[in-house]
């Protein structure tokens, strides 16, 4: 069976006192629920140990937003994926379509990234996506077949498994546009077909496809009854205890 998730991707806000008073508000509202879904925390890499500590991880895991692509060693400013694992972290976020765009991220790279977080037994949510123009020049699907493939169609079905998908139109974040309900089914079940003739009907059938882009409380539910839609990644709605819970909620 797989696992709806509602992630939260805090990006570059919060000084550190900030992420702990909201992790633990989350973390305490979380207690107060039924909850119906795996709930996650991105927070910026100097947060992930007092979060860790500030909640409870049977009720909230924590995330890095990144991972360096090398193992170790003379890489300025860099923070490894073995260096993330020791804080207690569960989870990582790669390919942000911000790490894409502004930091040169790529499929060769992210190949590189996902492979270090599998080898150091973190998750990795991974995010694909097209920008605007491709869509409009209906090539939103040759790219995010090539996103998957090149990045991530080398692993093995048990690596395969660990993996979290993201899809994230780049024109819906932080936009305060939302891909309508069919857009977002349609690409997730595409995601899952090609996952389905890779890897097969069963491992497709596990792996879970958050939807990211302007997920806010009022739109969370209708986005999450489609089908293939398995949680969201949520960006400006995270950095809000009581907006957090509201997508929780619509589980
Ligand atoms: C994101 O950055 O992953 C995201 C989905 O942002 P937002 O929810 O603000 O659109």
């Amino acid at each position: 069976m797989r696992q709806n998730i509602v992630a939260g991707n805090w990006k570059m806000n919060k000084t550190l006192q900030e992420g702990i008073d909201l992790a633990k508000e989350v973390n305490q509202k979380a207690g107060n629920t039924t909850l119906n879904c795996k709930v996650v925390l991105g927070t910026p890499f100097i947060h992930i140990t007092e979060a860790v500590k500030a909640v409870d991880k049977n009720r909230v895991s924590i995330s890095a937003q990144n991972c360096a692509d090398k193992e170790s060693g003379a890489y300025t400013g860099e923070v490894s994926a073995a260096m993330v694992k020791s804080t207690g972290a569960e989870y990582v976020i790669l390919g942000h379509s911000e790490r894409r765009a502004y930091y040169g991220e790529n499929e060769a790279i992210l190949k590189e990234k996902t492979d270090l977080a599998l080898k150091n037994e973190l998750k990795p949510i991974f995010c694909i996506g097209e920008v605007l123009s491709e869509r409009e020049s209906e090539k939103h699907f040759e790219v995010v077949k090539k996103q998957v493939e090149e990045s991530l169609f080398h692993l093995s079905t048990e690596e395969f498994s660990n993996i979290v998908l993201a899809y994230e139109p780049v024109w819906a974040i932080g936009t305060g546009k939302t891909a309508t309900t069919e857009q977002a089914q349609e690409m997730h079940a595409f995601i899952r077909n090609l996952v389905a003739e890779k890897y097969g009907k069963e491992t497709a059938e596990n792996v879970s496809i958050l939807y990211g882009g302007s997920c806010k409380p009022d739109n969370a539910k209708e986005l999450f009854s489609n089908p293939d839609v398995d949680g969201g990644l949520i960006g400006g709605a995270s950095l809000k205890a009581d907006d957090f819970m509201g997508i929780i909620d619509a589980f």
